[in-house]
């Protein structure tokens, strides 16, 4: 079978302060921004990027900080935990540095043979260290956080599903991915390239209460495909089964076409070229603030509307 999606690609979620955004990603777990935009739709907000140094599919995770945004409410229909994976030596040295930030975790947890760190951003979004000894990625080096410790992209995410048939089916017989391991509640898949970035856990969760979405809830998820080519393909298999996937729409870094899945989660499948070095080199990533070309005439007045934000490893 010839690979049409290989596992995530980013996660892209809604915060109330573009700077504490900043300060929890860069300055606390130690994530590279590696690009600085705006929304396309609402260019007086940030679109803010962070990830492994280059960006990889699989490490990156973005907002959308709106300026005094209420919070939203974990629940059902929701993704309500993206983890990220970290070297099983390096769970004690998270636990001390959570602490040292006064960021309260709860944890080590086990799932699935893993232990894991539970605790919440700046805006309550739900956030997991999962520990293992498989993940070969190498990680991002911000200077500050050893290496051997850092995180290496995400490792799952959790979607919150009051019931799980039909989003088990969309995984399994659509996508690509296969049921890889099961444990009371929680059904974990894998997509074709398999192993830590490419999971997602199914959470049956018929009792939550329904989500609402605001700072701290991820707004949607997004899996990878490798070209414009798999992309159109996996987009017809979509319309074959029923789904409604957008049209390819241009995101400067990947192009994307969107869907809802049964449970409600609304899922993205971005390309992987051509990534963050488009507009600017590897080693600028996520310095300056980059523009589509349609909005570079009205550069100075979007900056002069922008918070100003120091990116800053601590
Ligand atoms: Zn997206």
């Amino acid at each position: 079978m010839k690979t049409l999606i290989n596992g995530l690609h980013h996660i892209t979620a809604l915060a109330s302060d573009a700077q504490r955004n900043v300060d929890f990603y860069v300055g606390v777990l130690g994530q590279r921004m590696v690009k600085k935009t705006i929304n396309f739709d609402a260019p007086d907000v940030y679109h803010l990027y962070y990830g492994d140094e280059t960006g990889s599919p699989g490490s990156i995770l973005t907002f959308f900080p709106y300026a005094g945004l209420q919070r939203g409410r974990k629940g059902g229909g929701q993704l309500t935990y993206t983890a990220f994976s970290i070297p099983t030596t390096s769970l004690s040295y998270w636990m001390d540095r959570l602490t040292g930030f006064g960021i309260p975790y709860s944890g080590p947890y086990r799932r699935f043979n893993e232990s894991y760190l539970r605790f919440e951003d700046y805006d309550g979004m739900g956030v997991e260290l999962v520990a293992n000894d498989v993940d070969q990625r190498p990680g991002w080096d911000n200077g500050k956080i050893p290496i051997e410790y850092s995180i290496k992209g995400f490792f799952t995410a959790t979607l919150n599903e009051f019931s799980i048939d039909k989003t088990v089916a969309l995984l399994t017989e659509v996508m690509q991915h296969k049921l890889v391991a099961e444990e009371e509640d929680i059904w974990r898949f894998e997509a074709m390239l398999g192993g830590p970035g490419n999971y997602v856990d199914v959470k049956k969760s018929p009792k939550d209460v329904r989500a609402l979405q605001g700072a701290g809830s991820v707004h949607h998820i997004a899996f990878a495909t490798e070209s414009d080519t798999s992309q159109l393909e996996i987009r017809e298999k979509l319309l074959v089964a029923g789904y409604s996937p957008t049209e390819v729409l241009d995101r400067n870094y990947f192009h994307s076409i969107y869907y809802r899945e049964p449970g409600g989660i609304l899922f993205e499948i971005a390309t992987n070229p051509p990534g963050f070095a488009v507009d600017e080199s590897l080693v600028e990533l996520g310095s300056s603030l980059k523009l589509p070309e349609w909005y570079e005439p009205k550069r100075s007045a979007i900056e002069t509307a922008l918070p100003p934000i120091v990116a800053e490893a601590k």
